[in-house]
C-alpha cells in the first residue's frame, strides 16, 4: 500500500477562508495580542507569520515586543493590561521565554477567556475533564482537524501518541480520549516503542527526534501524523521516516506541509471562538 498524503496546507487554507467569512459577520474584529520577548530568531518568524495570518482573515493584531532584558514584573504587567483590554480577545505569549523569566506563572496570568494557545492550567484542566468549552492548544487541535478531514473512524480506534509535552502530547491524548479512541501514551522512557507503534490505527509522533518512526513500526493501513519539526542539514524533517512509512500507512502527513499549517490556522480558529464567546 502507498499512503494517501494528507495535504495540511489545503485543509488549513479552507479553515482560514471559513474564519475570514465568519469574522466579516462579527460586529467588531477579533483582536489577537502577541508578546515576543527577546531575540530568538525562530520565535520572531513564528510571531510574524501569526500576525500575517491574522491580517489575512481580518483579525486585528496588537503586537508587543518587550526587550530581552524585560523583568518578570514587566511581562506580568503587560499581560494584566492585555487581560483588561476590551479590543483583545486572544493573548499569545510566544515561547520559549529568555532564561531569566519564569514561564509558568506568566502563562497562568493570562485570562483563561483569552487563552487562545490553550496553555493555562484552567484550559488544561477543562480539556482533561473533556469539557466542551475547553480551548485546546493549536497543534493538537490541528491534528484533530486533520483526522476529521481524513475521515478516520476514531471510535474505539487504537491511537498511539508519542510525546508528553503540555503543548502537544498531553492535550492531544486528552482530545483523542474524548473522541473515544483507545489511547496509549508513549514517551522517552517507554519500553519497546516499536511493538506499541505496530498496534496503532492512528500513530502520532511528537517527540522531536528525526527518524524515530520507521516504516516497519507502522501498521499496514494506519494513519500517521507527524508533528515533529526538526532541522537536519538545513532541511525540515519530521519524526517519521516518510518514504518507508508511506509504503505501509493508509494516510500520512508530510513535513513540511502537514501539521505546521494547521497549527497556524487553529490559532485563528481559537481567536475567533474567544471573540464569539464575548459577543
Ligand atoms: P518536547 O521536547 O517538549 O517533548 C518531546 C516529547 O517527546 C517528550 O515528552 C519526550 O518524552 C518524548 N520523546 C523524546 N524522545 C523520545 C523517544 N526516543 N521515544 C519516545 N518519546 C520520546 O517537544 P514538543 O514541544 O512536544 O514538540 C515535539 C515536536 O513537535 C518537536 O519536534 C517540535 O518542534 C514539534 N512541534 C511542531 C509543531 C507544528 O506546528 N508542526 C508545533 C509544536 C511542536
Amino acid at each position: 500500500m502507498v499512503a494517501r498524503v494528507i495535504d495540511g496546507k489545503a485543509v488549513a487554507a479552507r479553515i482560514r477562508e471559513r474564519v475570514r467569512q465568519e469574522v466579516m459577520g462579527l460586529p467588531a474584529p477579533p483582536g489577537l495580542a502577541t508578546i515576543l520577548v527577546g531575540e530568538d530568531p525562530a520565535s520572531a518568524v513564528y510571531v510574524r507569520m501569526k500576525r500575517e495570518d491574522s491580517a489575512e482573515v481580518g483579525i486585528e493584531s496588537f503586537h508587543h515586543e518587550p526587550g530581552g532584558d524585560a523583568s518578570q514584573e514587566e511581562i506580568a504587567a503587560l499581560i494584566e493590561s492585555l487581560n483588561a483590554d476590551e479590543r483583545v480577545h486572544g493573548i499569545l505569549l510566544q515561547l520559549p521565554l529568555p532564561d531569566h523569566l519564569d514561564q509558568d506563572p506568566l502563562i497562568a496570568l493570562i485570562d483563561p477567556a483569552k487563552d487562545v494557545d490553550g496553555l493555562t492550567p484552567l484550559s488544561a484542566g477543562l480539556l482533561v475533564q473533556g469539557r466542551r468549552e475547553a480551548i485546546a492548544p493549536c497543534t493538537p487541535a490541528g491534528v484533530m482537524e486533520l483526522l476529521r478531514e481524513t475521515e478516520v473512524d476514531l471510535e474505539g480506534a487504537r491511537a498511539v501518541v508519542i510525546g508528553r509535552s503540555i503543548l502537544v502530547g498531553k492535550p492531544l491524548a486528552a482530545l483523542l480520549l474524548a473522541a473515544n479512541a483507545t489511547v496509549t501514551h508513549c514517551h522517552s522512557r517507554t519500553r519497546d516503542l516499536a511493538s506499541i507503534c505496530r498496534e496503532a490505527d492512528i500513530l502520532v509522533a511528537a517527540a522531536g527526534m528525526p527518524g524515530l518512526i520507521t516504516g516497519e513500526m507502522v501498521r499496514e493501513g494506519a494513519t500517521v501524523i507527524d508533528v515533529g519539526t526538526n532541522r537536519v542539514d538545513g532541511k525540515l524533517v519530521g519524526d517519521v521516516e516518510f518514504e518507508s512509512a508511506r509504503e505501509r500507512a493508509g494516510a500520512i502527513t508530510p513535513v513540511p506541509g502537514g501539521v505546521g499549517p494547521m497549527t497556524r490556522a487553529m490559532l485563528l480558529v481559537n481567536t475567533l471562538a474567544a471573540a464569539r464567546a464575548r459577543v
